[in-house]
């Protein structure tokens, strides 16, 4: 999405990178504790038990050494919402208070929500403070959420509100305020097929608001108060609003099952905000269709298990066996919870109050085992035929469950259950038909693996720039080596940016610190990345946090660490080595060639050079004039 409206300068950049507030942003998705000047907590980017995530409010940067991933206010932003970046510029500035320089009116609807220009967002927004408002003044709607005995704090939480029975309620209270073709755009009005006249698209109905899980506002589901034979209608499909995408109550939820590795599925928007009701958070709803294997992703990003409250009718049962495997690929837990009596979390909070909402959920089963009681009838031993059937049925469950050790175990059971040795099913197991589903492969190992192991190697080059970066020992600027010492690109191109910021005389004599020379790399992410893994990196409970968390201000200190200027004098003596052999290497080409004086006099000048340098003793400026 192609940000129309407004201006990206690199001074809008700055201002929003300055502004934003790193650690308000990752409490959205994590609850964060103090260590020191730093805070810590589970990572919101990938699934883990102990915190490895790691923000730092002085430097505005974060890091995670569980998946590696870090950077600043508007990579975190980016990472934890999916914004793209002019998204993401657009909607911090917005909460941090820096004022967007607009373009011209003509072009400033362009390529918003991708719908020809429309605000789509905009509209949403203006209907459901429109809605929430007729809420309050519908003494029916009012009296149908207290006969559901929906609480008021969870009317506000849940952002209900009422569609009046007009057809054109919501279009005359937005005139003048939202274009008739955002409303349009974002499906909540619609044109008479005949004559072509708008009308509201939704009257007489209780209005949930619908959002992403970062919290973003994409639609709506209304229910209807009257007869309406559609019970319930949802927003049209738009560029963010896909009901297999979403899931109902999850940016409310989020943080709960992130921390409790719980999550709710239930059926219905009322399910959602009666589990709560009963004292349970964590509940997500589907959006009115069967599970989608995008929607078991999204729940596999926060949750381990997953408590599956369907209604208890034929028709919640097959719900939860098509969902089953779906949560299970996602490498899920999944249980079961029963209600009863066709009841659902909500109707069985008001027929036997909230306790048994909570017993059911907490009583809930193993839903693979359950599954596999109604594969496998209590008398299917005693036909071979059906023994057969079920062992099929029961090897396709089993065999999308990812870990080896509960697939084994859940096959072992089956074999009990079908009285034939366990050797035997196994040995069924491995000669499986080709295209039959059979054990997950082990997932492809995370980020996280993929990462650096917890005890931290830090190259010498990473060292020196922590130092540097931080303040601590910096030489004085014509004592710095020339940033060719530095092999590593990002960290050459680092290091280049603090000398350049250094040398400019813009802070007298001090070097650059960390807030400066992040303005200085600009929009370049990938090196505001890096500066995050070496600045924040640090694991939880090693020696570098313990002693940040005594010195709340400044790097972490070791004993008898190197000083900066042996650490350069040592990157010095690196790249003169290297420097060396090149030109050994290239003197022995001219001679070879031949003819050429000057350059091979040129080469021997060097040479000579480098290696007086490389005698002195270390830490006297020996990378000085290597170059
Ligand atoms: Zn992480």
């Amino acid at each position: 999405m192609a940000l129309g409206n407004v201006n990206l300068t690199p001074q809008l950049v700055q201002a929003v990178r300055d502004a934003a507030d790193i650690v308000t942003i990752a409490g959205d998705h994590t609850r964060l504790k103090k260590a020191g000047r730093r805070y810590q907590g589970l990572c919101p980017l990938h699934k883990e038990k102990t915190p490895s995530f790691s923000v730092d409010p002085v430097q505005g940067l974060f890091y995670c050494f569980g998946c590696g991933q870090g950077g600043d206010a508007i990579k975190l932003h980016m990472l934890t919402t999916g914004d793209d970046f002019p998204a993401a510029i657009e909607s911090l500035a917005g909460r941090f208070g820096i004022p967007l320089p607009r373009r011209d009116r003509h072009s400033a609807r362009e390529g918003r929500d991708g719908r020809e220009g429309r605000d789509i967002a905009g509209a949403l927004a203006a209907a459901a403070d429109y809605f929430a408002g007729e809420l309050r003044r519908s003494s029916f709607a009012l009296a149908y959420l207290e006969k559901r005995r929906i609480p008021g704090d969870l009317i506000t939480r849940f952002g209900l509100g009422y569609a009046p029975d007009s057809w054109d309620g919501l279009r005359t209270a937005l005139t003048g305020k939202v274009p008739l073709a955002d409303l349009e755009a974002a499906g909540l009005v619609g044109r008479s097929a005949r004559s072509g006249d708008p009308y509201d698209r939704f009257r007489h109905r209780l209005m949930f608001p619908i959002h992403n899980p970062a919290g973003r506002l994409v639609g709506f589901g209304g229910r209807t108060l009257g007869d309406d034979k559609a019970k319930y209608v949802n927003t049209a499909e738009t560029d963010q609003f896909h009901k297999g995408n979403l899931l109902y109550g999850l940016h409310l939820a989020k943080r709960e099952i992130r921390e409790s590795g719980r999550a709710v599925l239930v059926e219905g928007y009322f399910d959602v905000i009666g589990t709560v009701a009963s004292g349970l958070e964590g509940a997500v709803a589907g959006m009115g269709t069967a599970l989608t294997p995008e929607q078991a992703r999204l729940l596999s990003r926060y949750a381990e298990t997953v408590v599956v409250a369907y209604d208890g009718d034929a028709a919640g049962e097959g719900a939860f066996r098509r969902a089953l495997p779906l949560l299970l690929a996602e490498r899920l837990g999944v249980r079961r919870a029963r209600f009863g009596q066709g009841h659902d979390p909500d109707s069985l909070r008001l027929a036997e109050g909230p306790e048994a909402v909570g017993r059911a959920i907490d009583g809930a089963e193993d839903g693979v085992l359950l599954e596999m009681e109604r594969l496998i009838p209590k008398d299917a031993a005693r036909d071979p035929h059906q023994t057969a059937a079920a062992g099929a049925a029961v090897r396709q469950l089993v065999g999308v469950v990812a870990d080896p050790v509960a697939r084994h175990n859940y096959l072992r059971r089956a074999a009990e259950r079908l009285g034939i040795a366990e050797k035997v099913f196994l040995a069924q197991l491995a000669e499986r038909r080709p295209g039959t589903p059979g054990p997950a492969a082990p997932a492809p190992s995370g980020p996280g693996e993929a990462a650096r192991p917890a005890g931290i190697v830090r190259s010498l080059e990473e060292r020196v720039l922590e130092r540097l970066l931080n303040g601590v020992g910096v030489p004085a600027r014509d004592e710095l080596p020339v940033a060719e010492v530095f092999l590593d690109p990002q960290c050459r191109n680092i290091y280049q940016v603090f000398c350049t910021l250094y040398g400019d005389g813009r802070s007298g004599d001090s070097p650059p610190d960390v807030r400066e020379v992040l303005a200085g790399l600009g929009s370049r992410g990938e090196l505001i990345d890096r500066m995050a893994q070496i600045l924040v990196e640090a694991p939880f409970g090693s020696k570098e946090l313990e002693d940040l968390e005594t010195a709340p201000v400044g790097p972490p200190r070791g004993e008898g660490e190197p000083v900066v200027s042996d650490l350069l004098a040592e990157l010095g003596r690196r790249f003169q080595e290297k420097r060396l052999r090149e030109l050994a290497g290239e003197i022995g080409e001219a001679q070879r060639r031949g003819g050429d004086d000057a350059l091979l006099t040129r080469l021997y000048d060097e040479k000579r050079r480098l290696s007086l340098s490389f005698h002195r003793r270390p830490g006297s400026g020996a990378g000085r004039g290597a170059g």
